[in-house]
């Protein structure tokens, strides 16, 4: 989709430093991390939101992706979150599915 900043990093318009990458989807560094860890995993194609995935298997590679970059990142066993922010009450503020890997530190519960 022309004017979606994560489809223009998909393509390569966007420099982004890839810490993972399979079939169907890509990791990156959030630009403004929360957590010593947090990853952006995208699928490459796009889709707006949790709301549109269909049946769901274009989320599949990015599950795949997500624990293969969990264990790079070195946080496989101490423990990472994953979120998908969806919609506006959930302060989703870029429209192409991601999940946001963080970790490498303890966080609570609920969410603010
Ligand atoms: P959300 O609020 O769930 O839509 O999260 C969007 C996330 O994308 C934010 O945490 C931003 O810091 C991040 N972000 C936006 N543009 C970029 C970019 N060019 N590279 C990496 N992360 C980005
Ligand atoms: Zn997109």
């Amino acid at each position: 989709m022309d004017d979606c900043v994560f489809c223009k990093i998909v393509a390569g318009a966007i420099p982004a430093k890839k810490v993972g990458e399979n079939e169907g989807a890509i990791a990156f560094p959030d630009i403004n991390p929360c957590a010593p860890v947090h990853v952006l995993v995208i699928p490459k194609k796009h889709v707006s939101s949790l709301n549109d995935v269909g049946d769901g298997s274009v989320m599949a590679p990015v599950f795949a992706l997500a624990a293969q970059v969990a264990r790079d990142q070195g946080v496989d066993k101490s423990g990472w979150r994953c979120v998908f922010n969806t919609g506006p009450d959930a302060h989703q503020l870029v429209f192409h599915v991601h999940m946001h890997l963080i970790g490498g530190r303890k966080f609570t519960w609920p969410p603010g």
